[in-house]
């Protein structure tokens, strides 16, 4: 048992997860227990593609 180290974690972390394909990407201090939903690189890249696609056949 370490009271001093129980202090520093006080459980406040954000986890960091895509969205896309569910991917944990980081473990911050944060919020508390809260997930945040984002992209990693691979899936904002399919996005990315996609979306230029989409203006393509838009025309
Ligand atoms: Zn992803």
């Amino acid at each position: 048992m370490n009271n001093s180290d129980q202090n520093a974690d006080s459980g406040e972390l954000m986890y960091v997860k895509c969205a896309y394909c569910g991917k944990w990407m980081d473990v911050k201090p944060g919020q508390m227990n809260q997930i945040t939903h984002t992209l990693c690189k691979d899936c904002l890249e399919k996005q990315m593609k996609e979306l230029e696609d989409l203006d393509k056949e838009g025309t």
